[in-house]
């Protein structure tokens, strides 16, 4: 069995170190946090890179909020006051107020940072215009249908920026995907993927993550969206998902999301070669990549670890026992 099968990988953010929140709350010059974000990234590829990641990112330590942080670096966009998301969670909710425009480098600067830090191969996660679009309030695009295309014209902008820069995989992040899976919400999303990739499509690897929705809708439509794989959430569910890809004879690349990123447990490495035997039964193991249900960040940081090192670990034992 070749290295190439069950890769190891993250879907972006991991746990800030303390320090490093201590510094974004109570500092406010420039050139000391800048300082902090690039050892903060030097410490977290440095836990990747440990707990044997392969394909690793730099744990979003700059964004404070997977769509607050693109819509301050994109025109038009303002952002309001804090509003509730579930439970006591609260974000920004941006605002779109005039029209888009690309202003300044989005992710490509943090993508050049850790390509300096890291032998290993890179995913880069960017937040998709579906969800940048429905999760801000739209203020000036006659419907949201116009927005989205708006900001995946800048995404794709970005895009063409990172393939440039050297950047080989990428992936759109569209949580709000699970929240709506009309076929015209659908259609509209993949429109935009459409948008996004343009002009980029066979010079770099695409992945979509989407996570916590109702799978049996979004199938098998966004099997059409013309990215390489679906990263996908299983972990949270008991692996029951994995039933609507096999209904569908699911036959692209699929990022298995096998640890629960809820749950402060950290499982074990048996329980996670049985996750990834569950999803062989639907997927070749060349197609399958392993990774974290999403992101890590509101774990203990020696918990997200420790997931990950048990994930790791699970991941090898599994390409041994096929070799
Ligand atoms: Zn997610």
């Amino acid at each position: 069995m070749s290295a190439e099968c069950l890769r190891t990988t993250v879907v972006g953010s991991y746990p800030k170190p303390l320090w490093l929140k201590y510094i974004i709350g109570n500092c406010n010059d420039d050139r000391i946090r800048e300082d902090a974000f690039r050892d903060a990234v030097r410490a977290v590829v440095k836990d990747q890179e440990i707990a044997g990641i392969e394909i690793l990112w730099d744990g979003e330590m700059r964004r404070e909020e997977m769509v607050s942080y693109f819509a301050e670096r994109i025109g038009g966009f303002v952002i309001y006051g804090e509003v509730r998301v579930w439970g006591n969670a609260y974000y920004p909710k941006p605002a779109i107020v005039d029209e888009l425009v690309y202003e300044k480098p989005l992710v490509v600067h943090e993508f050049e940072f850790v390509r300096g830090i890291t032998d290993r191969e890179i995913k880069v996660p960017i937040t998709g215009a579906y969800t940048l679009a429905d999760w801000s309030f739209n203020e000036y695009y006659s419907s949201k249908e116009e927005a989205v295309y708006a900001i995946a014209e800048i995404i794709n902008e970005e895009i063409r920026k990172l393939t440039k820069a050297g950047a080989n995989f990428i992936q759109i992040d569209e949580p709000a995907l699970s929240t709506h899976s009309s076929q015209e919400e659908i259609e509209i999303a993949k429109n935009a993927i459409e948008e996004m990739l343009k002009g980029v499509r066979g010079k770099v690897y695409t992945a979509i993550h989407i996570c916590y929705g109702e799978y049996e809708r979004l199938f098998p439509h966004v099997m059409e969206f013309g990215v390489d794989q679906l990263d996908l959430e299983f972990a949270n569910r008991g692996f029951s998902e994995l039933n609507v890809l096999k209904e569908y004879s699911y036959d692209m690349d699929l990022g298995f999301g096998c640890i629960d990123v809820h749950s402060s447990r950290v499982e074990s490495v048996g329980e996670v070669v049985k996750a990834i035997e569950l999803a062989l039964d639907v997927v070749k193991p060349e197609n399958l990549y392993i990774d974290p249900d999403c992101g890590l960040k509101l774990l203990p940081r020696e918990i997200a670890f420790e997931k990950l090192r048990v994930m790791c670990e699970a991941a090898k034992n599994v390409r041994e026992s096929l070799s």
